[in-house]
């Protein structure tokens, strides 16, 4: 049984349903608006001046990282900096080659399609893609047996644009057909705290430069937590006082919503404090962990793990997930000793 609802609490990366539709008015449209991740942006920034320049179309570009960090939005604005069409769609729902085949026939020159999750396309879909991406042409085959027919189709010169949370998921040959790939990484409480404050004044909230910074330390890293969680606390100011999110508002509301400090929520504290309780601080492996918390290996690969790696509160090693000394410190439990002789050793 699964007691943990990670995919809707305040402080998942995944998006809970609705979130973020169309109209969404926290998505930056332009390369200037997004905040943070230079690197990426300033190579994005070249290689699209370049092909503008060329009156090319851009390269196919991969980008990968946790959830929430900004794929789709980057991807659009890529679409909208070239002045292009921007079509969507994910891995999981292109189910047949031919569903896959139509994308691409509609697509106009220049286009960028956006397949987000690619990492679980399948693979006759993914025979499809590889073609399509390198000689912007598919074979389509009607018919059975002695009847089939082969026909070459051409296609618009496009760009595609996929976003994983798993690089290394990918197969060689559908990685090594994208010419640029960019890697997201969490944000820093500063960039974080530009974020909140771009969002309250685009909803017209009123936040105090320490009332923002404290929501961006807790979000952990990820402005999609960010921006649930000042609509969150938005609620608790216009609720408990004068509307305004100052520091003692926003600390108030985060901790009557059960987010710590460092962004950890219950669940969080419970997986630590099962790594210590069951297994000795670890090594435990992945699977194991799973079942024993009721939740999906992969879950807590993409969703939990990230952040409580970045912080320095676990680490992955080659034998199993290990909490460090510094997570047991902030969940107030001691390091046990069978963890501390290994560390010794290894
Ligand atoms: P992903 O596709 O990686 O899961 P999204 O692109 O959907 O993430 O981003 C989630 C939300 O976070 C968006 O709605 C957007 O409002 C906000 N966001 C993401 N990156 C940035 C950024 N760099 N600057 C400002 N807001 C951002």
């Amino acid at each position: 049984m699964n007691d943990y609802d990670y995919e809707n609490r305040i402080v998942s990366p995944t998006e809970i349903m609705g979130e973020n539709s169309d109209d969404n008015p926290l998505r930056p449209q332009r390369l200037d608006d997004y905040i943070g991740q230079d690197k990426a942006k300033q190579n994005l920034a070249v290689f699209i001046e370049a092909a503008r320049q060329r009156g090319e179309t851009l390269d196919h570009v991969l980008l990968y990282g946790p959830p929430g960090l900004g794929k789709t939005t980057l991807s659009k604005i890529i679409a909208n900096e070239l002045g292009v069409n921007f079509r969507i769609t994910s891995g999981p729902a292109i189910e047949k080659p031919g569903d896959l085949a139509a994308i691409l026939t509609n697509l106009n020159d220049g286009d960028v399609l956006f397949i987000d999750e690619i990492h679980r396309i399948n693979r006759a879909v993914e025979e499809i893609l590889y073609p399509a991406m390198e000689d912007f042409a598919i074979d389509v085959i009607t018919g059975k047996g002695q009847m089939a027919v082969s026909y070459h189709v051409p296609l618009p010169h496009f760009t595609l644009v996929g976003a994983t949370t798993r690089a290394g998921q990918l197969t060689a040959p559908l990685r090594d057909r994208f010419g640029v790939t960019l890697r997201l990484e969490l944000y820093t409480p500063e960039e974080l705290a530009m974020i909140v404050n771009r969002s309250a004044s685009i909803l017209g909230i009123p936040i105090e430069p320490d009332g923002a910074l404290e929501i961006a330390s807790r979000s952990r890293g990820t402005p999609r937590i960010a921006n649930r969680m000042l609509k969150r606390v938005r609620d608790f100011a216009q609720v408990m006082s004068d509307g305004v999110i100052t520091l003692s508002t926003a600390r108030t509301a985060l901790e009557r919503l059960e987010i710590d400090e460092l962004g950890l929520d219950s669940n969080d504290r419970r997986m630590l404090t099962a790594i210590v309780k069951f297994y000795k601080g670890g090594p435990v492996g992945l699977e194991t962990l799973a079942a024993a918390i009721g939740e999906e290996a992969v879950t807590i690969e993409d969703v939990i793990e990230p952040y409580l790696m970045q912080i320095g509160f676990l680490n992955r090693t080659p034998r199993g997930r290990c909490i460090t000394r510094a997570g047991c410190l902030h969940i107030g439990l001691d390091m046990p000793d069978i963890q501390q002789t290994q560390l010794k050793f290894d």
